[in-house]
């Protein structure tokens, strides 16, 4: 068995990317996205083999930070290591020089590229020390930059998550305006090399490291989509989150907050299509047949609430909302009945012993066969 996990992207060894992990390539391309709509350049393009870059990357790490799975990761994040000591954090952009930010400061590529996951790790590893993204005043100029702060956005997309472990909002992590001429602006993010005493050897064997503690070995996608289907898929970025979020709600006394686990409902509406489980990206629901007949299994630690599957139902017969379990639930369970024709497993609907299949082709062989219009008797 050959293990695969990520790889540097090729036409740039600042991005690594895992397909087996990817939900665009397990899904289908309308599976997911976010990389490429994050990408404030629009060079990296999302099909079915994955994702690829078509121009020059800037670096920011707004692809990965959007990764539901972690199926893209990009440098400069993970390796950025929080300060000893008492004093107030300070995060910035690596456009920053060292000099102006401070030893003490954690340098990332762009405040804008950082993914919810690692400031949740950061707030517990800080304790009651308070953490500050320094706006410069420089994001605007910035071609990876935004109308305004790039941290605003992420700031704005943790405070929920805060909340609902119950951090108090004087401990949540802030913007620092400390503005700086725009002139000492450096046109592009500087390289890796000169931020980071660590070479690209060892940025791969650190990822490595990091995949290896929350990963199970899964097979190498040789073929077509349908046999990486078989193996569940890897989502490293979505359980290290949860592990994350369980470890801030602790601070607090509190568990996991309910909006971490999404609950999927069926209603006796539903017709047993299956298009729900076949269209989930991640195999948070899954379709088993066993001795009790067919099973719809869910597992909420697996869902990230894209509502596929939702969307996808014909009889609306699914209800996604919060408060799943974190153990694999069953939703239904429906006996199965052998073909009398083909033989096949199938889930009747009345009480019929023929599978929707079969009853097709009789339908088709009969209208083939059936006497055509009486033309004399026109
Ligand atoms: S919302 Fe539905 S399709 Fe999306 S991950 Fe959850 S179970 Fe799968």
């Amino acid at each position: 068995m050959t293990i695969e996990t990520h790889r540097p992207l090729p036409a740039d060894r600042h991005l690594a990317f895992w397909p087996a992990a990817c939900l665009a390539v397990r899904g289908g391309v309308a599976a997911c996205d976010r990389c490429a709509n994050a990408c404030p350049v629009g060079v990296l393009k999302v099909g079915a083999d994955g994702t690829a870059l078509v121009g020059d990357c800037l670096h920011c790490g707004r692809c990965a930070a959007a990764c539901p799975s972690g199926a893209l990761v990009a440098k400069g994040f993970d390796e950025a290591r929080l300060p000893s000591g008492n004093l107030p954090v300070a995060i910035e952009c690596w456009k920053v020089p060292r000099e102006i930010a401070g030893e003490q400061a954690v340098r990332v590529p762009c405040l804008g590229g950082l993914a919810l996951t690692r400031l949740i790790e950061w707030l517990v590893e800080a304790g009651s020390r308070p953490l500050r993204l320094v706006d410069r005043g420089w994001c605007a100029n910035c071609a990876a930059g935004t109308d305004g702060f790039a941290g605003a956005a992420i700031l704005a997309a943790l405070s929920p998550w805060l909340s609902a472990s119950g951090l108090p909002p004087a401990h949540w992590p802030k913007q620092s305006e400390k503005p700086l001429p725009k002139a000492l602006m450096p046109r592009e993010i500087p390289s890796a090399e000169r931020q980071i005493a660590m070479g690209r050897r060892a940025f791969f064997g650190r990822l490595a490291k990091e995949i290896a503690r929350s990963e199970r070995p899964v097979e190498a996608p040789a073929g077509p989509r349908a046999a990486l289907r078989r193996t569940r898929c890897p989502l490293p970025a979505h359980e290290r989150f949860l592990a994350a979020l369980t470890q801030l709600a602790a601070t607090q006394g509190r568990p996991l907050p309910p909006r971490a686990l999404p609950r999927l409902e069926v209603s006796p509406a539903c017709r047993d299509h299956g298009l729900c489980a076949s269209s989930c990206p991640t195999d948070a629901l899954v379709i088993r047949d066993g001795e009790k007949g067919r099973q719809w299994r869910f597992s909420s630690a697996r869902c990230t609430g894209c509502g596929r599957c939702v969307a996808v139902c014909p009889e609306q017969a699914l209800r996604l909302g919060e408060g799943g379990q974190f153990e694999e639930v069953v939703l239904r369970t429906v006996s199965l009945t052998s073909c009398l024709e083909c033989g096949r497993d199938f889930v009747p609907q009345a009480a019929e012993h023929i599978c929707p299949q079969c009853l097709a082709q009789r339908a088709l062989a009969q209208s083939m066969f059936a006497p055509g219009p009486n033309v004399a008797g026109q």
